[in-house]
């Protein structure tokens, strides 16, 4: 039987960003994607913001990862001359009763030990006189950066350093024997033993997770489907940077902002909708309700000029309702699966923590193979 040393599952930013840096310590690694393509999922599907961290409870990966990931982003993106921008953000109050919430994410921002301005109405509307705000929150650290360029970079780099790259390759068995794992693929039931898995499989993460055995409801593993839909402004941005309204206390998302992607293209999304199965095309008829959400921000917005574009799917630990649930990044020793690494609900921010998170998987694989 076939024998390698790390086997990572899922060729999307995470398994990209992962494999790009293990294969500058370690040659003998495969990276497994079920697609005939890296990132065709998530990853290719979600606002390419290179998020500050300001959201995020203290301590958590989340708020710890993104404040580490975003400057490693940026100085990823200056060195490989990736398209990218640090164009700035504001949150906006539109009304007086969300000055309060507003006011909350400064001093959250502050704790976090992220830079953000305080804006009144005049600052406002000085650098974005066409919104609708009586306050803002500004964020000069956030940027915005082209994802298929860097998941190409992470690739390149990855596969120039020995990490073999394995296309229409799912992963459909996996079972511990001695000291490592057994991988079963579903084309050719082709099987090989490997000592450490690292499980970057997005959306399907706690899938692989179950497959080794792991009861995933028991762990608080399950994933659920949380849509987003975005679309498009068919005219020219009348804003020069990121628009977002105060977040809703929920948790479930930001709110239907306004990104700009590399080619000044205006987007309004995500919103934010449960769903049973992977299906990324648009609700046309949710045209109203975007408009509505894009007004209270810009108003004055063309509603003609708002048309359906693209959806991407948030790998949600718990369901609708569910307070706050950080990124499972974990070696499974507890569960007498040492190797075993799991990378569960990586959401947002995970584009901008792809590098830190590598960093830290990196860390723990040096531990296992140590
Ligand atoms: C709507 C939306 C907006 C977002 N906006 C932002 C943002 O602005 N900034 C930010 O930082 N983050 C953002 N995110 C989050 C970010 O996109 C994700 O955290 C990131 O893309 C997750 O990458 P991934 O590699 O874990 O998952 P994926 O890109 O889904 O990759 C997982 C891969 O695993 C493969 N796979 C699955 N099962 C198997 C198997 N059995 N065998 C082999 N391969 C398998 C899949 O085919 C897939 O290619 C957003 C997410 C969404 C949904």
């Amino acid at each position: 039987m076939d024998t390698v040393d790390i086997t990572i599952i899922g060729a999307g930013i995470i398994g990209l960003a992962v494999a790009a840096e293990l294969s500058k310590k370690h040659k003998d690694l495969i990276l497994l994607e079920k697609n005939d393509h890296f990132g065709q999922e998530t990853s290719s599907r979600n606002s390419e913001v290179i998020h500050a961290g300001i959201y995020y409870p203290k301590g958590s990966l989340k708020q710890k990862l993104c404040i580490e990931g975003a400057p490693l982003l940026y100085k990823i993106c200056k060195k490989a001359a990736i398209p990218h921008k640090r164009c700035g953000k504001i949150i906006i109050a539109t009304n007086p009763s969300e000055l309060s919430h507003l006011e909350e994410l400064y001093k959250k921002a502050n704790m976090n030990g992220v830079k953000t301005k305080l804006l009144d109405q005049k600052e406002i509307q000085k650098l974005e006189p066409n919104t609708n705000a009586i306050a803002g929150l500004y964020s000069p650290m956030t940027g915005i950066v082209d994802s298929h360029s860097l998941m190409k970079y992470l690739y390149s780099k990855a596969q120039s350093s020995g990490c073999e790259v394995v296309y229409r390759s799912e992963v459909v068995l996996l079972r511990k024997k001695n000291n490592g794992f057994i991988v079963g693929l579903k084309q050719d039931e082709y099987q090989f033993f490997t000592r450490v898995v690292v499980n970057c499989a997005g959306l399907f993460a706690d899938q692989i997770a179950a497959l080794i055995g792991l009861d995933i409801d028991r762990l608080g593993y399950r994933l659920r489907f949380c849509k987003g839909d975005y679309f498009s402004y068919q005219k020219p941005s009348p804003v020069n940077m990121l628009v977002y309204p105060v977040p809703s206390q929920d948790g479930v998302s930001l709110g239907v902002h306004a990104t700009l992607d590399m080619g000044r293209r205006l987007r309004f999304g995500p919103d934010a909708e449960y769903v049973d199965e992977i299906n990324y095309q648009v609700n046309a008829s949710k045209a109203g309700l975007f408009y509505q959400a894009a007004n209270k921000i810009i108003p004055n917005i063309d509603k003609k000029a708002i048309v359906p574009d693209m959806s991407g799917i948030r790998p949600k630990l718990g369901g609708p309702g569910v307070p706050f649930r950080d990124f499972i990044i974990k070696e499974e020793t507890n569960t007498e699966l040492s190797g075993f690494i799991n990378l569960i609900g990586i959401e947002s921010p995970g584009l901008t923590c792809c590098v830190s998170i590598a960093q830290k998987v990196s860390a723990m694989v040096s531990e296992i193979l140590s």
